[in-house]
Order: structure tokens, then sequence, then C-alpha cells
């Protein structure tokens, strides 16, 4: 489904049966949705009409209920049960399907008690909440922006869905203006539309009170622009399926003091630690760094998923020792702040939205003329990043993107298709034959005459 009120509705009422929610992002393919309710093992799916599966992937026990329908949610509700069925802190509420690096799509395992610390967390790091305020829902309620009901729902607050059941800047600042006391979860990408359209119209963030933003990199140089045009309004939090939205955050106070002298450094940081969660680094044997030293970043604390649904091997690579391997890398300060250097699994975030270079790979590998192929991101303005491919024909001359792009589109989310693909005779690799990706990104990045601020 795309945002809509009853996507409230519906979760809650999952829960008061007892059951599990699996949030599906509206904008996937067909062929990934028809996947992840496979894998899920679902029995009752909602949706809100168009082709959403895919006509060839049998979904055995599993009936289907669409918004439109009422008659049907009519029915089901007349079956409720009078009293919510109670849930302890361990049971799973949540199914939040990641793309695997691997292919194969993976089900993060959020319980109760992973939701009620995330809940408990945010007053305390990221904004405090009461019932006088709103929170609009501009980003897809299947990720962060949904997430973020529970504190809400937990004050009383008011919750908006925009008409356009999606990101319009303008719709957004209307609704502020009207409503007051506004907060909203947005991709740096988003905030950034909002700057562009808040700069063309006039509009200085009357009636928001919070713009959370997070889930990919956000450049010095958009956030100065932010808080020009928005002021004091900005917290960051830095989070993963796998620990949700609660790992660090960066507060108001800091991001809004342009005058401390460190004020570049921290700005570029995701913050601290969140209060219910541990950080460290960890060098390659997962043995702990000390302050300055990159390694891998890992999380313990009560937001720490479950494990990923029906996948053992990949539960046992990532949660190891009590503690979450986030696969970014990073270095924490002497006074706690968490610096993101790189993100080890290669994943590519393009308008706030996680492409992995495997899936799409896969993909383009699979057309009859593609010899070999490599993707990779690159920095891009609009986007954050922008995905591109790196193919060998077949046979040399013979490809072209329109006939790539028309293959990748039967299969997979358009907003995961390459916005470039650079044709090459051959791949570079190291000695053990490994398609060295640095390589190619350090080609776009002079080719492209990267200027980013960093
Ligand atoms: P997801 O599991 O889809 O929420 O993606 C999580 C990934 O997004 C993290 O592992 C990071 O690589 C990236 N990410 C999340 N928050 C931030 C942030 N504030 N700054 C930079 N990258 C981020």
């Amino acid at each position: 489904m795309k945002n809509c009120c009853e996507y409230l509705e519906l979760l809650y009422a999952i829960w008061w049966v007892g059951a599990v929610a699996v949030p599906i992002n509206c904008k996937l393919h067909p062929v990934e949705v028809s996947g992840i309710v496979d894998d899920a093992q679902a029995r009752l799916i909602f949706t809100d009409g168009g082709e959403v599966f895919a006509p060839d992937i049998p979904l055995p026990g599993c009936r289907e209920l669409d918004r439109e329908d009422m008659g049907a949610f009519e029915s089901i509700a007349s079956t409720a049960l009078a009293t919510p069925c109670l849930r302890q802190a361990d049971d799973l509420a949540w199914l939040f399907y990641t793309s695997g690096t691997t292919g194969r799509s993976k089900g993060v395992m959020l319980s109760h008690g992973n939701l009620t610390a995330m809940s408990l967390c945010y007053p305390l790091d990221v904004d405090p909440v009461s019932a006088e305020d709103a929170v609009v829902y501009a980003a897809p309620m299947s990720h962060g922006a949904g997430l973020y009901n529970f504190i809400h729902v937990r004050r009383g607050a008011r919750h908006v869905v925009p008409e356009s059941r999606g990101f319009q800047a303008d719709e957004l600042f209307g609704l502020a203006n009207w409503l007051g006391n506004v907060s909203l979860f947005a991709a740096p990408t988003m905030l950034k539309r909002m700057v562009e359209q808040a700069r063309r119209q006039g509009y200085s963030g009357e009636g928001i009170k919070t713009i959370v933003y997070g889930g990919a990199p956000m450049y010095l140089a958009d956030l100065k622009e932010a808080l020009k045009t928005f002021g004091p309004r900005l917290v960051q939090i830095y989070g993963q399926g796998e620990s949700p939205m609660t790992i660090s955050a960066l507060s108001r106070k800091v991001i809004a003091d342009r005058k401390r002298p460190d004020w570049a450094t921290l700005a570029a940081s995701v913050g601290r630690a969140q209060s219910c969660v541990d950080v460290r680094i960890l060098d390659p044997q997962h043995k702990p760094l000390p302050p300055g030293r990159m390694g891998e970043i890992a999380v313990r604390g009560p937001t720490v998923m479950q494990g990923y649904w029906r996948n053992e091997a990949a539960t046992r690579q990532t949660l190891v020792d009590g503690w979450l391997l986030t696969g970014d890398v990073g270095f924490v300060d002497d006074a706690g702040y968490l610096t993101l250097t790189d993100r080890s699994k290669d994943v590519i975030i393009s308008g706030g939205c996680n492409v992995y270079p495997r899936e799409v790979e896969e993909v383009l590998a699979q057309h009859p003329g593609v010899f070999e192929v490599c993707v990779v991101g690159e920095w891009d303005a609009q986007w954050g990043e922008s995905v591109v491919a790196f193919v060998v024909a077949r046979i040399a001359g013979t490809l072209d993107e329109a006939s790539l792009n028309a293959w990748f589109v039967e299969r997979m989310a358009s907003f995961k298709k390459p916005k470039k693909y650079v044709f090459r005779s051959e791949l570079p690799r190291n000695s053990y034959g490994k398609v060295l990706k640095t390589e190619l990104r350090l080609w776009l990045k002079s080719s492209a005459n990267d200027t980013r601020v960093p």
C-alpha cells in the first residue's frame, strides 16, 4: 500500500490479533513483492488496487484484501477479537525486509520489545513529543517514517497522511502552516528538495517543529543550506533495519550551533550513541578499537533485531557475541561522536532508497547480450547517489542502453535501474579474480570531476 490512514489501522489490527506485520515498499517490482510475501509465509495481504503480484509466482494459502473492497474489510472487522492478544517483549511484531546483498531479500525480525525500546529512546535522544504534535508521513510508512508512528501514538499526537500520499514539498509546507507543530522523517534527498522548494516560495519552516533526517549521508554543503532555510529544526539519526532508527543521534543543538569551532566536524558525524545502545568499533577479528581508529561499527542493546527470518546463516554472520555487525565503517572520537566513512556492504543509497549492486547485477547478467557486469554508486547532486552499471558485451558493439533498460524494467523496480551504462571491453580485477569496484568508483569520480563537499 502507498501511505494511507488505513495503514496505521491495519498495523494495530494485526498486532491486536497477535499476528506479525510485514510492511512492503509499494515501489517494489511485483516479482520482488511476491518473493517477500512467499518468504514471509504471509497469510493475509492488504493491497491498494493495481497489479502488485507476479502472475507466475503462486502464493498458496494466502488471501488478498484490497483497500477499495470495503465489504471485505468490514467482514474481517466483524470477526475481530474483543480484546487484544497479549504479547511478550520478545514476540515478533514486524518483519522488515531489506534487499540482501546475496540477492535474496532478508526479513529482519523486530520484536515488540525492539519497537518499544526504539520508541522510548526517541524522546530522550531525538526529540520530545507531546499530544500537540502532528507527525506527517511523507516518506513510505513501510520504512522509518512508519516506525515513528509508535512514538506519536504513545503520546496521543496527531497522525497526518498528505493527500498526495507521498512526498511533495509545497503540500508539506501547506500542511505545516495549517497544523503547526509538525514533525517528519526525511531522507537527505527529500530535505534537499524541501530546501529548493522553500527558497522558490519564500517559506522558512513555519509550522514545522522537527525534521529528522537520516538513512543516507548528509553532505555539509546541503546541511548548511537546510539550516539557513529552516533554522534550528533539524535532528539527525543513524540506524538500520537491524536496529531500527536507533544507533546514534546528532542533536538539534549541535547541528544548529554554527559558531562552535568544531561545528564542521560534528555536523559531518552521525552524533552519539542513543541512550539504550552501546556502540563499538571493531577490527576485522571483532576486537574493540580505541577512539579515533576506523573499523566496523557494532551495536548492542534492546533495539537490536532478533535475527533474520528463516535465515540462520545470515543471522550468525551478523549477530556475533551479542553485537550487531552493521556493515558500516567508521570511527568514534574522544567525546563519543561517531563518523561514518564507508559502507562495507557496497549498498547504493539513491533518493533515500537502498539499492544493492548485487541484485541489479543479477538481473543484468541474465541479459543474453551481457558477458559481465559490475554495479557501483556514483555521487549525484539530486539523489545522493545514482546507480551505474559497467557492462562488457558478449559481442562488442551489439548492446545498447535501451535494450538493457527494457530488460531491467521487466524484472525489477525502476528506482533501481542504472542511470548510466559504461561499456567496457573488460573489468579490472585483482589477482584473485575479484572485480575492483574501488577502481571503477575512482574512474567515475575523476571522469565526472566530482566536487562533493565531504
Ligand atoms: P536501512 O537498513 O535500509 O535503514 O539502511 C541502513 C543504512 O543506511 C546504514 O547501515 C547506513 O549505511 C545508512 N545510514 C543510515 N543512517 C545514516 C546516516 N545518518 N548517515 C549516513 N548513512 C546512514
